[in-house]
């Protein structure tokens, strides 16, 4: 059975709802796929991915909501950025393929896949439709370029369907189809100002071109028509006048390719977890902020935490209410994964400063407790020990001279 056949289980997906509650949902889309794949290996993060938490909104409200999301002023420029590539009749998007893929753009068929659908689940798979009809008759080389506007790929995720929206997706080049992205960072004198934003735009570009094979595959076109390199349309230094640049993807693809087949099935993950896990009270904002924080530090007690700072600060919206439940425990994961593993036996920091101070240790603590005990005294002997501040020596009581004596106004 394909990707596109494959139907979803629905007791799993509905013992995935409950699982959510009243916490707010999210499509898959590439950017959360990247985020995933960086914490996969937590299972309170491989849950809330199943079942489709949006982690960054789970906790409005309280102290431990992370700032997510775009600033205004770069949604702002997108949106200023895209309605310029459109305007006209895509007046520039044609101009900009036309230099940067050397075909004439000028008569190519432009398909807007954004107006006409509704804008819903359904519409979505309408589009998908759509794009895959299309893409088939790119492939059978039409006299005049094609582009698909805002066309909809569909894709398996862990067992459920996911709908992509591309922006110039499917370019028909004599046959050929590209990938393109519009990115309204701007590339000043060839370079982008944001390398991590180009990083992400990549990943999702190579996220299209493999998807777009799947589909061409399932249509029963040769998929290697998809091109592995991909077109980014930016604006050029600081104005908003579009260029293009064209990029290799290839190994991003083979990337994203083990990152889907990575993804924990819907099926699998509804089995095993337990019954009495739900994120519904953790997103209740009629509930005091305690009893929320304390409702999820047992939902991630329960289903279990593999924190890594660095990852799960940049990865998931719940890394200060994790980093929070590890610090009240005072638990030594707080500092993350390879120093925890460091210290096998002992239950907490604060055993590990009694250590490092030379308190005698169980049998469990001995293998982490010898060289603990010899880092404390190397951290003795480097820094010395606070000197105990002294009393200020007493000042003697001045005499008083014939100036000092106070005098009395008349
Ligand atoms: S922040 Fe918490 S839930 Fe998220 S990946 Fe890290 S440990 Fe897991």
């Amino acid at each position: 059975m394909t990707h596109h056949q494959q139907q979803p289980d629905q007791a799993a997906a509905n013992l995935l709802a409950r699982v959510r509650g009243q916490a707010p949902d999210i499509r898959a889309n590439v950017r959360r796929l990247a985020a995933f794949a960086n914490v996969h290996a937590c299972p309170t993060a491989a849950v809330a991915f199943a079942a489709r938490v949006d982690t960054n909104r789970v906790l409005a409200g309280t102290s431990m909501e992370m700032p997510y999301g775009q600033s205004p002023f770069a949604i702002g420029r997108g949106v200023a950025f895209e309605a310029l590539l459109r305007r006209h009749g895509h007046a520039e998007l044609r101009r900009v393929l036309t230099v940067g893929l050397a075909t004439d753009f000028t008569f190519a068929a432009i398909e807007n896949l954004r107006e006409g659908y509704p804008p819903n689940r359904a519409g979505l798979r309408m589009r998908a439709t759509v794009t895959q009809t299309r893409m088939a008759e790119i492939a059978g080389r039409p006299a005049e370029p094609v582009v698909l506007d805002g066309a909809v790929l569909q894709a398996d995720i862990g067992g459920l369907p996911a709908y992509f929206e591309a922006d110039e997706m499917a370019i028909g080049v004599g046959g050929q189809i590209i990938v393109g992205e519009n990115k309204s960072w701007p590339v000043v004198d060839g370079k982008p100002t944001d390398e991590d934003a180009l990083g992400a735009a990549l990943d999702q570009a190579a996220t299209y071109v493999l998807l777009g094979r799947r589909t061409l595959e399932h249509a029963g076109v040769d998929p290697a028509l998809m091109s592995d390199s991909i077109v980014l349309v930016t604006p050029r230094n600081t104005g908003l006048a579009p260029s293009l640049h064209r990029q290799d993807v290839a190994s991003r693809i083979r990337r994203i390719e083990r990152l889907l087949g990575a993804v924990p099935d819907i099926r699998e993950t509804a089995k095993s977890t337990p019954a009495s896990v739900t994120f519904d009270v953790v997103a209740d904002t009629t509930r005091p902020e305690g009893v929320r924080m304390e409702a999820f530090r047992q939902v991630t007690d329960e289903l279990g935490r593999v924190y890594e700072p660095a990852s799960c600060l940049t990865s998931c919206g719940f890394a200060w209410a994790c980093r929070q439940c590890l610090f009240a425990a005072g638990d030594p994961d707080l500092v993350g994964g390879a120093v925890a593993r460091a210290l096998p036996g002992i239950a907490s920091l604060s055993r590990v400063a009694e250590l490092g101070q030379g308190a005698p240790a169980s049998t469990a603590e001995v293998p982490a407790a010898v060289p603990l005990a010899r880092a404390g005294r190397l951290y003795d002997e480097i820094v010395p020990a606070p000197v105990p501040p002294t009393a200020p020596p007493t000042a003697p009581t001045p005499t008083p001279t014939p100036d000092d004596t106070p005098r009395r106004t008349a």
